[in-house]
């Protein structure tokens, strides 16, 4: 069984020029907007939507990019529901807000299109910044400092650059390319450079003193993976910055879930992305969990072909993680519910899978089981989506403290951490958000490190 031969396509179609002036026409301009408000990194939305309805889509683009750098991205997966578009006055006034999302992407399609100059380098500072990660946190980070002249090295593990944006969302919500641009932006442009297959941690100055490990490993995706110590990284570069982001998918904990066809959702996701994913015609697929990479998983099983994709979750709807719009849309695309169900255990079934459930209730405020109440759903897929780990046991390699949570604890205003020559932002201080809330951390974190770095004294060699 193979992938669909077409991608999945986008949920929300781009806009013709002429849909797009017609959209840019609704804005009211507001002063002090609250859309810009609802920003986590505060585009000014009437400014880029004043450029497209003047006929200046590259300035408007700039706009865009100058203060979210993964803009493109933003403007497929960003919950605009509850952001920019949720606060928008125009909702209010006629029950439908400016299409914010959709005029980003005209905007910043329309540039990627014709390879539209976005950022201006920084004069040289001499300095040099190591980036853990290359997610939106990191890519936050690097934009801010490369701006500002700083020499900006990510280095990542995996085969691919741009962390969740590239290989964990849904791919009826956004293509993988998109973050690939974005990317390969930041090194044309602002002279990033972006190292993949590189390990960072592992001390390799343990058997080869003070150098890179030649010592290569195994990864997902294929290749080979570079280490690169902690040791080294302090020693050649003037500051690191964190954004590894969280780990695995959560484990339920009951038995069978070692069984084959039971899946960790961000594998799932990534497989359909890397057209690797099979073909789930005719098949039934049950996801337990209930926030919206659940919701991005039943979504893409119907998508796949499942004859039946359904939410398996142990509370009622008004419990859900998800936002209310992921809800409906998952309804819209015939996919299922089944509330107040526990799930206990799998089993084999030949080919197939048997969830095994129990019913739940609520009884004076609190959740319990229903007696008698144990039934199987026989199924062929199973997807764990739980929400994810976070990465403690990395993250307690580096001289930085952490919170009891396992998240970095830092200063808020500057993404500072307990060791002043490192930063950290995104979901591994955040404990898991949006997109959009990671580089608007990286790039508060960037900000914060750039004005740390200008109070230190020059190092003798750079990186
Ligand atoms: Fe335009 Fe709506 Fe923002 Fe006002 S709130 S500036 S109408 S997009």
């Amino acid at each position: 069984m193979s992938a669909p031969a077409e991608p999945f396509p986008e949920i929300a179609p781009a806009l013709t020029p002429d849909q797009a002036l017609a959209a840019a026409s609704r804005c009211l301009y507001c002063y002090d907007a609250p859309c810009v408000r609802a920003c986590p990194t505060e585009i000014d939305i009437p400014a880029f939507i004043k450029k497209i309805s003047t006929d200046n889509v590259a300035g408007s683009a700039r706009v865009i990019m100058g203060a979210n750098v993964l803009g493109a991205s933003c403007a497929r997966v960003c919950p605009v529901e509850v952001l920019c578009e949720g606060a928008c006055v125009e909702k209010a006034f006629v029950k439908a807000p400016v299409e914010i999302a959709r005029l980003q992407r005209y905007a910043t399609d329309y540039a990627f299109a014709r390879n539209v100059k976005l950022f201006e380098r920084g004069a040289p500072t001499g300095r040099s910044v190591a980036i853990i990660g290359s997610g939106p946190a990191g890519l936050g980070a690097a934009a801010e400092l490369a701006k500002q002249g700083h020499v900006v090295t990510l280095f990542d593990e995996r085969e691919l650059p741009g962390g969740l944006d590239t290989y964990g969302m849904a791919e009826y919500k956004m293509n993988k390319d998109v973050a690939l641009r974005e990317v390969a932006i930041l090194v044309e442009q602002l002279g990033v450079t972006v190292k993949q297959r590189t390990r960072v941690g592992r001390d390799a100055s343990a058997s080869e003193p003070g150098g890179r490990s030649a010592a290569a490993s195994p990864t997902r995706g294929g290749g080979v993976v570079t280490h690169i110590s902690i040791v080294e990284l302090e020693q050649s570069f003037d500051a690191i910055f964190v954004g590894v982001g969280l780990g695995a998918t959560q484990r339920l904990g009951i038995p069978g879930e070692d069984l084959p066809n039971v899946r960790e959702a961000l594998s799932f996701i990534e497989e359909l992305k890397l057209g690797a994913a099979p073909s789930l015609a005719g098949k039934v697929a049950i996801t337990l969990g209930a926030g919206n990479t659940a919701i991005d998983c039943v979504t893409q099983a119907k998508l796949l072909g499942a004859s039946e994709s359904f939410i398996v979750y142990r509370r009622g709807p008004d419990d859900m993680p998800a936002f209310p719009y992921e809800y409906e849309l998952a309804k819209s695309m015939d996919c299922g519910f089944r509330f107040h169900t526990q799930p206990v255990r799998i089993e084999r079934r030949g080919e197939r899978l048997a969830l095994i459930c129990e019913r739940t209730e609520m009884f004076y405020g609190a959740l319990r089981h229903v007696a008698d109440s144990q039934h199987e759903l026989l199924c062929d897929v199973v997807i764990e989506a739980l929400g994810q780990e976070k990465r403690k046991s990395f993250l307690a390699t580096l001289p930085i403290e952490l919170e009891a949570s396992g998240r970095v604890k830092v200063n808020p205003k500057t993404g500072q951490t307990s060791n002043p020559k490192y930063f950290a932002g995104g979901d591994c201080v955040n404990g898991g958000s949006e997109a959009v809330n990671a580089v608007a951390e990286g790039k508060l974190a960037g900000k914060g490190l750039g004005a740390w770095l200008a109070t230190q004294p020059a190092r003798s060699s750079a990186a």
